[in-house]
C-alpha cells in the first residue's frame, strides 16, 4: 500500500512539473511573440522615413542644376531624417526602460525643478502655434529618481498635449500631494481620446489616429515610455478624456520619504 501511495505521489509531482513546463513554455513562447511584433513594428516604422531619405537624395542629386528644388528636398530631407533621428532614440530608450524594472540611479528630484525643465524643451512648439502653458500648484515636491528620466516623461505629456490641441488653447501643468502621493496632471483642450482607446494609447506604437499622428511627426512610442520610465519609480499613469473637449494625463508618484528611499535602494 505504501509503494502504491508512494507512485501516486510521484505521478502527482510529475503532472505538476509538466503543467509548469507547459506554463513556462506559454511564457516564453508569449515574450517570443511580443519581441517578434516589436522588431517587426519597429521594421515597419522605419521603412517610411527611411524610404523617403532615399527618395529625397535621389531627387536632390537630379535637382542639381536648379538651386530652389535643391533648397526645398535639402529642408524635406532634413526633416525626415530628424524624425529617423528621433524614432531610433526612442525606440533605444524604451528597450533601455523595458529591459529593467529598477532606476539606473536615484536621488532627491525636486518636482517643480522637472516641471520648469519639461515646460522650458516645449515652449517653442507651444509658440508656434500660440498655446499656453500654465503651471500651477505645490511646486516644493520631492520624489525620489532618475531626474532626467522624469523630465522626458513630463515633457512627452506636455508635447501630446500641444500636438492634440488646437492653435491657442491652454495646456495646464498641476502638481499635487496627497497622502504621499505626487501627481503631476497634464491638462489639454484639445481633440480628446475615446473611451475604447484609452487603455491602448500607452501601448507601443499605438495610434488613435494613425494618418494624423504619423503626418504630424507622432512615433506612437511616447506615452510608452512615459508609462515605463513612471512604473520604475514606482508610480503609474492614467488618463482621464472628454472626445472633443480634452484629456489629462495624471503621473502618479510616491513622495520622497525614508520608506519609498528604501524601496528605491536610494543610499
Ligand atoms: P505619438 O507619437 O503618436 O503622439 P504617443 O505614444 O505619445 O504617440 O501617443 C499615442 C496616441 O495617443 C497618439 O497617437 C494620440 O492618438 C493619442 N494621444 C496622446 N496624447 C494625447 C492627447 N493629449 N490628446 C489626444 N490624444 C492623445
Amino acid at each position: 500500500e505504501a509503494q502504491i501511495h508512494l507512485l501516486v505521489r510521484v505521478a502527482r509531482l510529475g503532472s505538476r512539473f509538466v503543467l509548469l513546463l507547459a506554463d513556462d513554455r506559454t511564457e516564453s513562447h508569449r515574450l517570443e511573440e511580443v519581441r517578434r511584433d516589436f522588431v517587426a513594428n519597429i521594421s515597419h516604422e522605419l521603412k517610411t522615413p527611411i524610404g523617403a531619405v532615399g527618395l529625397l537624395a535621389e531627387a536632390l542629386e537630379s535637382a542639381a542644376d536648379e538651386p530652389a528644388e535643391v533648397r526645398r528636398f535639402a529642408g524635406r530631407l532634413t526633416i525626415e531624417a530628424d524624425r529617423l533621428g528621433r524614432l531610433t532614440h526612442e525606440i533605444i530608450e524604451l528597450s533601455r526602460l523595458q529591459a529593467t524594472d529598477a532606476l539606473g540611479h536615484a536621488e532627491l528630484v525636486d518636482v517643480g525643478g522637472v516641471i520648469a525643465q519639461a515646460v522650458d524643451r516645449n515652449r517653442v512648439a507651444a509658440d508656434a502655434c500660440g498655446i499656453r502653458l500654465v503651471v500651477g500648484g505645490e511646486k516644493r515636491a520631492q520624489v525620489y529618481g532618475d531626474e532626467q528620466l522624469l523630465v522626458t516623461a513630463v515633457h512627452n505629456l506636455i508635447a501630446n498635449a500641444i500636438q492634440y490641441s488646437p492653435d491657442g488653447s491652454r495646456v495646464g501643468i498641476g502638481v499635487a500631494v496627497n497622502e504621499g502621493v505626487v501627481e503631476i496632471a497634464v491638462t489639454d483642450q484639445g481633440v480628446g481620446i475615446p473611451e475604447n482607446e484609452r487603455d491602448r494609447v500607452f501601448e507601443r506604437f499605438f495610434r488613435v489616429d494613425a494618418a494624423r499622428s504619423r503626418s504630424t511627426g507622432g512615433s506612437g512610442l511616447g506615452l510608452s515610455i512615459v508609462k515605463h520610465a513612471v512604473q520604475n519609480h514606482g508610480g503609474d499613469v492614467r488618463v482621464w478624456s472628454q472626445p472633443g473637449s480634452g484629456s489629462t494625463f495624471t503621473i502618479r508618484l510616491p513622495e520622497a520619504s525614508h520608506a519609498t528611499a528604501a524601496i528605491l535602494g536610494v543610499t
